[in-house]
């Protein structure tokens, strides 16, 4: 194992043991949605508050596997506070780093980086985007 397979190793550990933004938002305050990985048995139930254009607040509850865990955790702490569109594109980039592709360089990813091996895993790969598409779609019913 390298090092940095080691490192990634370890923040995906440490997001899983202390998620950051667990939690819910109240039905008044902001969307919920549940979504399911049923292949490796992963849920999330993931709390929205957009307001004015941006992720205004972003909480979820779950189980599931450490990837899935640690994803989400991820995916709440990145979108908090930046535009809808930017949480959109940050998606964009996090599937294409499931397809295995070179992460573009002017993003910031931040701990996200550390799921980029799980590209080389497709049975892990739902595991990885459940927390991302239950933002995309949180986002697609705010819209409607
Ligand atoms: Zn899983």
């Amino acid at each position: 194992m390298s090092s940095l397979d080691d490192l990634y190793r370890r923040v995906i550990m440490d997001h899983y043991q202390k998620p950051r933004n667990r939690g819910k938002l109240d039905e008044a305050e902001g969307l919920i949605v549940h979504l399911n990985n049923p292949t490796c048995g992963d849920s999330i139930s993931l709390s929205l508050k957009l307001e004015n254009g941006r992720v205004a607040d972003a909480r979820f509850l779950g189980e599931g596997c450490s990837i899935s865990m640690s994803s989400a955790s991820m995916m709440t702490e990145a979108v908090k506070g930046k535009t809808v569109e930017e949480a959109l594109h940050l998606a964009q980039v996090f599937s294409e780093l499931m397809q295995g592709k070179e992460p573009d360089e002017s993003i910031d990813l931040g701990d996200i980086e550390a799921l980029s091996g799980v590209a080389k895993f497709p049975a892990r790969i739902k595991c990885a985007t459940l927390a991302w598409k239950a933002l995309e779609q949180g986002i697609k019913q705010a819209e409607q």
